[in-house]
């Protein structure tokens, strides 16, 4: 007996016997069922997701000399000889050769003649789009008025390529990928039945996941496997195979990419590279890796190795990096920019734009509650500092170089603008990714807030007043010593962190009328007082950034 693939041998019989495609059979087997057979079935998706086979297995429910409801037999004389390929009612073919013209003209003169052996004469046309506009011409003028026992099985990868007046007069199904649990589930269960008893279940994984959603590129790699390690499946033989780095060292990569560790990320792309090992599957893994760590996070069951943002940031980066890859022909160039971009963000304009736009983001949120803050106040007050901008519209807060200036009652009105100073910078994003890296609940309360004022030796933070459980949280000395003691980490400063109650967002703001730059006698809360008395400036409605953006 000649050799068999695995593919082919472990091709389903059956409906019963298909994996997956459930809509697709469920719909042809009621269709048998209830005599409502169509003439012509266009079957669509990527390849190795079980059209032919499909399609052979209605051929064989439509000719089945003992069938079982709806079920061929898979073991009758037509059965058998469908699935050799050797029965003359059922005419595969393939028109990505010769791109179909001589089998279109064959097929135009002999539809008409009644099956020779069964009850239906079935076409199944393979990569139907490959058809030239002669042949998709000869196959409409069939379709048009299709002889009551032919049956059409248009199968394709690439549906729009099929022109409309043929899509037009067939049912379409639309045959999706396999998912990684299907394909491993027919793969160990097809490994059984070879007689294979032990096997590598990460090694299993891998080869399903590899396969992208196509079970005839799984069994091709399983039987690769299996040929290159004399019948047993190691995780390390398929990894050999698939030229997959170890997962270690794409941890370890992830591990560097996280935290900003330009020259370790470098050195692990350099060892794999020496390894001899595939980069474009390297960067594919290393994809899949920040994948998992995303859905973990998004779901709640993240580790904390990074935001939502910053994870998908690296997806972004990666799967483009490794996209090139393979574009250029396995340089790595593309991937060693790739995690420079990611390491050092400092010289990625795009990563700090997405930076500034979340903190807007982070200061439009909070516009919302203080809007709808009961009884809020005639005009609010909040602190400027020395400085004229407001923190709304500086997301990073320069410090000036010259020292604070000794309390005043108004703002001197020589204070350099806040985008001129050159000194030290605070940036209250990276502060908040610290503080979420050490303790999330944290992190939770404080990013409720926004800086008002940042020196030499204080930050200070308003959240709106009634947020009463986050400001006596912040207020408790250990979260305090904490927020101070990463604070220290971020910038090297040993600064004091104040939380306090501050309002904005009045209803005269939103109105867009002008307010007085200095109400008379505001209320202004004690420790907005006391940090007046510390560092000088004014109470005065401010607007909200929404408002300022329009
Ligand atoms: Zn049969």
């Amino acid at each position: 007996m000649e050799y068999q693939t695995l593919y082919r041998r472990w091709r389903p019989g059956t409906f019963e016997d298909v994996v997956g495609q459930q809509h697709v059979v469920t719909t042809l087997y009621h269709a048998i069922e209830k005599g409502r057979v169509a003439h012509a079935y266009l079957f669509t998706g990527p390849r190795g997701t079980g059209k032919t086979s499909i399609a052979k297995i209605f051929a064989k429910a439509l000719n089945c000399l003992e069938p079982q409801g709806a079920e061929a037999c898979d073991h009758c004389a037509n059965c058998s000889r469908i699935s050799e390929g050797t029965f003359l009612d059922v005419i595969e073919i393939d028109a990505a050769s010769n791109r179909g013209i001589d089998e279109i003209r064959d097929l135009r003169e002999k539809v008409r003649f009644a099956p020779a052996e069964g009850k239906y004469k079935i076409y199944i046309i393979d990569e139907v789009h490959m058809l030239t506009t002669e042949a998709f011409n000869a196959l409409l003028k069939t379709l048009e008025e299709p002889p009551q026992f032919v049956v059409f099985i248009l199968a394709t990868t690439e549906i729009h390529k099929i022109p409309v007046t043929i899509l037009s007069r067939c049912q379409r199904f639309d045959f999706k990928r396999f998912t990684v649990a299907e394909i491993k589930g027919r793969l160990s269960r097809i490994l059984t039945a070879e007689g294979v008893t032990e096997w590598s279940d990460r090694g299993l994984e891998l080869i399903a996941e590899h396969a992208e959603g196509g079970m005839r590129d799984a069994l091709g790699l399983l039987e690769q496997v299996l040929a290159h390690g004399q019948g047993r499946l190691a995780e390390e033989t398929v990894r050999a195979i698939l030229g997959l780095t170890s997962e270690e060292a794409v941890a370890a990569l992830a591990a560097a990419i996280s935290s900003h560790n330009t020259g370790g990320a470098l050195a692990v792309l350099s060892r794999v590279n020496q390894e001899g090992k595939d980069i474009y599957q390297f960067g594919r893994s290393l994809v899949g890796h920040f994948r998992d760590l995303l859905l973990a996070e998004v779901s709640g069951a993240g580790d904390g190795s990074g935001s939502a943002a910053d994870l998908l940031r690296a997806i972004e980066v990666l799967a483009d990096a490794t996209y090139e890859v393979k574009r250029s022909q396995q340089s790595s160039l593309p991937l060693e920019l790739a995690l420079i971009k990611l390491t050092a963000p400092g010289l990625d304009y795009a990563g700090l734009e997405q930076r500034l736009a979340r903190l807007e983001r982070l200061l439009d949120g909070q516009a919302v509650p203080l809007a709808a803050a009961p009884q809020p106040p005639a005009l609010a007050p909040a602190i400027s500092g020395p400085k004229e901008a407001s923190v709304s519209s500086q997301p990073e807060l320069h410090r000036p170089q010259s020292p604070v200036p000794a309390p005043e009652s108004t703002p001197p009105q020589t204070a350099p603008p806040a985008t001129a100073g050159s000194g030290a910078k605070f940036d209250w994003n990276e502060f908040l990714e610290a503080v979420k890296k050490k303790k999330r609940t944290l992190a939770a309360l404080i990013q409720e807030g926004k800086p008002l004022q940042w020196d030499e030796e204080q930050l200070i933070v308003g959240l709106p007043p009634n947020l009463k459980f986050h400001l006596e949280n912040l207020s408790l000395a250990q979260n305090r010593e904490l927020l101070e003691s990463i604070l220290h980490e971020v910038t090297g400063k040993q600064v004091r962190i104040s939380c306090v109650p501050a309002t904005e967002g009045t209803p005269e703001a939103k109105a867009g009328r002008s307010a007085p730059a200095a109400p008379a006698a505001p209320s202004v809360p004690e420790p907005l007082a006391k940090a007046m008395a510390i560092f000088g400036g004014e109470v005065k409605p401010i607007t909200s950034p929404k408002e300022e953006k329009e």
